[in-house]
């Protein structure tokens, strides 16, 4: 048996989330033909209070059609310095819309709205114009870090004050919601646009959504179809998100106990110099210079326990779907022996 933690993404399709695909109706989505997708953005929707959404391949997409709607050639864009946007994304916030980027060092993944505040650049000619600032949350780099909602806040009020749009990467946002027990409103009542990824913690295939507001969409929509992110029958997807939607997100509970488990086993062993706080489903901790990442990653790899070297010395364990609760027991019993 392989355990494998290397991310939330690989999870496969459980039998009810076939069953659903299976017979799901569909139609051509570019013609806003299908039935699923048509049920699975409005479903969202109203699951976070804003006007509209927009089902796209992947979190890169809805990510990168966010910031081109949100942005003019030239803009700056502000975010933290590990933000999924900047360093996962290929470049694409200058390679798509032609705007730079200032990042801040957050605490593990979370910048404030004082160092927002301090960020935005004044009306100057010799400056970009700051547009738009995107926070991530949970943060991946952060080792699933969740935001305070209050900082968060100030942050929306200070994007209000200097006319700057508000984009939240929300690829996990359901460990955050879960975690610190938030609905989905109160980040609809926030933000301009949120991207919501499917094909993480909530185990489907494929799939991210955008939301915002009516307008906003319509430009998006516009956007993916220009990105040729403009799919026909993917109804057969949706299917699965809105069986995620239904079926998946209490769960995450478990994940996030899992998760807390294995930390406590790995938090015990002498060559581990520090681990991250484990908030929700993502495990990051640091090695001494008795291994390095990788050794660590292939000690690991030979017990049939896949994980991912993501520095030099830092290893990333990631709980999902697919981990079951004797996994755990399994993994947390290698690591007592190691
Ligand atoms: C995975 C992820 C995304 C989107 O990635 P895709 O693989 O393109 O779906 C965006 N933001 C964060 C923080 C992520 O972890």
């Amino acid at each position: 048996m392989v355990i494998d933690f290397r991310s939330d993404t690989v999870t496969k399709p459980t039998k009810g989330m076939l069953q659903a695909m299976q017979t799901a109706q569909v139609g051509d989505d570019v013609f806003g033909e299908d039935p699923s997708i048509n049920e699975l953005e409005k479903r969202i929707a109203e699951m976070f209070g804003m006007e509209a959404a927009l089902f796209c391949a992947s979190g890169t997409m809805t990510n990168q059609i966010a910031i081109k709607c949100h942005t003019q050639p030239g803009d700056e864009i502000i975010c933290d310095e590990s933000a999924h946007v900047y360093q996962y994304e290929g470049g694409g916030i200058s390679f798509n819309s032609n705007a730079s980027v200032k990042l801040l060092v957050g605490d593990k993944g979370r910048i404030n709205s004082l160092q927002v505040e301090a960020a935005i650049n004044p009306d100057d000619v010799h400056k970009a114009h700051t547009s738009l600032v995107c926070l991530e949350n949970t943060s991946n780099r952060g080792g699933g870090s969740c935001y305070d909602f209050e900082e968060i806040k100030k942050i929306g009020n200070v994007c209000k004050t200097h006319n700057l749009k508000f984009h939240l990467d929300g690829a996990r946002i359901f460990n955050a919601i879960v975690a610190k027990n938030e609905s989905p409103k109160q980040y609809g009542e926030t933000f301009d646009s949120i991207s919501v990824c499917l094909s993480k913690s909530l185990g489907c295939p494929v799939g991210s959504l955008l939301l915002g507001k009516n307008d906003f969409i319509k430009k998006a929509r516009r956007i993916r179809k220009i990105f040729g992110g403009g799919m026909r029958q993917a109804g057969f997807l949706a299917a699965a998100g809105i069986y995620a939607l239904q079926n998946n997100i209490d769960r995450l509970k478990e994940d996030h106990l899992h998760a807390s488990q294995i930390a406590d086993a790995i938090q015990k062993k002498n060559f581990v110099k520090y681990i991250l706080p484990v908030e929700t489903n993502i495990i990051i901790f640091e090695l001494d210079d008795r291994y390095t990442a990788k050794e660590f990653v292939a000690k690991l790899k030979e017990k049939n326990v896949l994980s991912y070297a993501i520095t030099t010395n830092r290893v990333r364990l990631v709980v999902h779907l697919d981990i079951s609760k004797e996994m755990v027991e399994k993994t947390i019993d290698i690591i007592n022996k190691l």
